[in-house]
């Protein structure tokens, strides 16, 4: 296969907490099924790494993250809705950091795995505490 027809590989970060009572199966079949944050990829499209941050405060992000660069061809990591949401788990207080660790090794970030993250971000707009525009959370992120 040339260079320019290699596939695209991703992979996505997902909650060690949320994964002892989550097996990932709307992250993994949102991927399969193309649907949500995946709905514009190419049905060649990869995912080559499906990991949990590895506990609070995101202890395996850095050394995960570099054996995926020096191992894979991924650009793009997909933080799990699970990381995101604040309901119904506990809100992850670490996520900002989480995302600007991803991107300060050089990955591009998309928000989110599911439906689950964009409805509560569509609800959080319409109530008294939605994210404020300059949340740096949103930034750079691709919700629909
Ligand atoms: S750092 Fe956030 S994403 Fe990781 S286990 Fe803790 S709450 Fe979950």
């Amino acid at each position: 296969m040339s260079p320019q027809n290699k596939p695209l590989d991703i992979a996505i970060i997902r909650c060690e907490r949320t994964q002892e009572s989550c097996p990932g199966t709307s992250c993994l079949l949102s991927f399969q099924e193309k649907k949500h944050t995946f709905r514009n990829y190419d049905p060649q499209t990869r995912l080559v790494g499906f990991f949990s941050c590895g506990g609070c405060p995101g202890r395996r992000i850095f050394r995960l993250l570099r054996t995926l660069k020096e191992e894979t061809n991924v650009k793009i990591i997909h933080i799990s809705s699970c990381i995101l949401k604040e309901e119904p788990f506990p809100k992850c207080l670490h996520k900002k950091d989480i995302i600007n660790s991803v991107k300060k090794l050089g990955f591009k970030v998309v928000l989110g795995t599911d439906n689950k993250w964009e409805i509560e971000l569509q609800s959080k707009r319409n109530r008294d505490t939605p994210y404020s525009k300059d949340d740096p959370i949103l930034e750079g992120s691709e919700h629909w």
